[in-house]
């Protein structure tokens, strides 16, 4: 039998009529003659509600604990969309991630697959069962603990069937009708995409586009999943929405593809570090101990030596997740109290986001940055940092301006028209 993967989101399923909405799109694909896994998230607002149960309850929680607590809304989901698929007399029935099983890395809360075997779920299709619902974003250790993927994770699940079952396609149903040239939310404007490279794909997501989770399209782009993002509340057919692919399938391509933003940022700048070898190592080792994601880093040296310093002295600017500032913090201030960094003040800007322009045309265009600057400049946004990679180009920006950042490099690259 041919397969499918299909995942439904948590607006997807957020009441009894949507999940009702997705049984009938599964309905239509097993009509058609397909075995169908369906990977479901918590209805919409539920992960949420969990994760804050968590942290009033301990905040320094033991991360098995918040596991076992935020995997919970898939369970739910996944047992009612099996209850729905019966009630339409197609033989489905639901898993938990441990049952299938889903094998993890023991990293709570930010799991990644082993292995995910198929026996269980094929025995069951070879009884005769044409639907396996599975719950995503979930997981199981070693240890024999339940471990979650982070948050989205349930885009990785869905990617990680279809490459593990060998899935025609991996459709990843949600509340936009596919990936647009940046979010429809914010601006009007954006246009949907039919086609999307997955290198593309992938510097969008790790810079803040959550239609997809990063991984997820990582794991499409190692193990050639057919990846599509549609809607779950219009008709659809195999046409529908936007194709995740090779940039070889793509016809067009403009130098920039995509604008991406990234809301809770801050910037921390550690004041007249010293200028030595060795410096950088005993900032960001004891940050990267302390569990901070460190995103940008700029490091400039004062061509003059000011103040009382003797030695040659920098500045060092990162970025960092705006809920990781206190980690942060703690962390410089340990490393200065026991002696392995000199710095004279630690300044954070937590009001800051980040902006983002995509595009493999950039390789081999000039001029990218200076059109983005310029944009910027014209709308008198500020830039606090900036940051480049062969197709791509980020800046931190105060976060009041982050929505018009995102219109206007929109605009000055032509997003809107095709
Ligand atoms: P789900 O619950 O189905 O996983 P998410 O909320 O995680 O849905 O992701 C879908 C959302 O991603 C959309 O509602 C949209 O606001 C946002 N989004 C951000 N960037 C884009 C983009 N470039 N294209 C489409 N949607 C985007
Ligand atoms: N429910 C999880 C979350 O909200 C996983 C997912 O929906 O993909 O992050
Ligand atoms: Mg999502």
């Amino acid at each position: 039998m041919p397969l499918l993967v299909m995942k439904f989101g948590g607006t997807s399923v957020a009441d009894l009529s949507r999940i009702e909405n997705a049984a009938k799109k599964v309905q239509a694909e097993v009509a058609r003659g397909y075995d169908v896994i369906v990977i479901v998230s918590a209805m919409s607002g539920e992960t949420n509600r969990m994760v804050g149960y968590v942290e009033g309850t301990s905040k320094l929680y033991d991360a098995r604990e918040y596991d076992a607590v935020v995997s919970s809304g898939e369970n739910v989901t996944a047992g009612l969309m099996a209850l729905r698929l019966q009630e339409m007399d197609i033989p489905a029935r639901s898993w938990q991630g441990w049952q299938v099983p889903i094998n993890t890395t023991s990293a709570h809360g930010s799991a990644r697959f082993i292995d995910i075997p198929r026996a269980n779920i094929d025995a069951k299709f070879a009884e005769g069962f044409k639907v396996a619902v599975v719950a995503g974003f979930q997981g199981i250790s070693a240890e024999g603990r339940i471990t979650t993927l982070g948050r989205g994770g349930s885009d990785t699940t869905a990617v990680a069937f279809a490459a593990a079952f060998g899935a025609e396609r991996c459709d990843i149903y949600t509340d936009v009708d596919g990936v647009y040239t940046t979010d429809p939310r914010i601006a009007s404007k954006a246009r949907k995409l039919d086609r999307i490279a997955f290198e593309e794909m992938l510097e969008l997501a790790s810079l803040g586009a959550k239609v997809l989770q990063t991984r997820s399209v990582e794991l499409a782009m190692r193990y050639k999943v057919r990846l599509r993002v549609l809607s779950s509340f219009e008709d659809t057919d195999e046409n529908s929405g936007t194709l995740v692919c090779d940039e070889d399938e793509i016809m067009e391509s403009k130098v920039v593809s995509g604008v991406a933003y990234s809301r809770d940022e801050a910037k921390m700048t550690l004041v007249t570090v010293e200028d030595r070898p060795g410096v950088a190592s005993a900032i960001f080792g004891p940050l990267a101990e302390a569990g901070v994601n460190v995103d940008m880093i700029v490091q400039n040296i004062s061509e003059k030596n000011y103040g009382s310093h003797t030695g040659a002295v920098t500045d060092m600017t990162f970025s960092v997740p705006v809920n990781q500032v206190d980690r942060a913090q703690k962390a410089m201030e340990d490393a200065r109290a026991a002696g392995i960094i000199k710095y004279d003040e630690l300044i954070s800007d937590t009001d800051v986001a980040k902006v983002s322009v995509v595009g493999i045309g950039m390789r081999s265009q000039v001029g990218v940055a200076a059109k983005m600057f310029n944009a910027l400049a014209a709308e008198n946004i500020n830039i606090k940092v900036i940051a480049t990679s062969e197709i791509k180009i980020s800046v931190l920006i105060d976060r009041k301006y982050m929505e018009l950042a995102v219109q206007a490099l929109h605009d000055c690259f032509d997003l809107d028209k095709a």
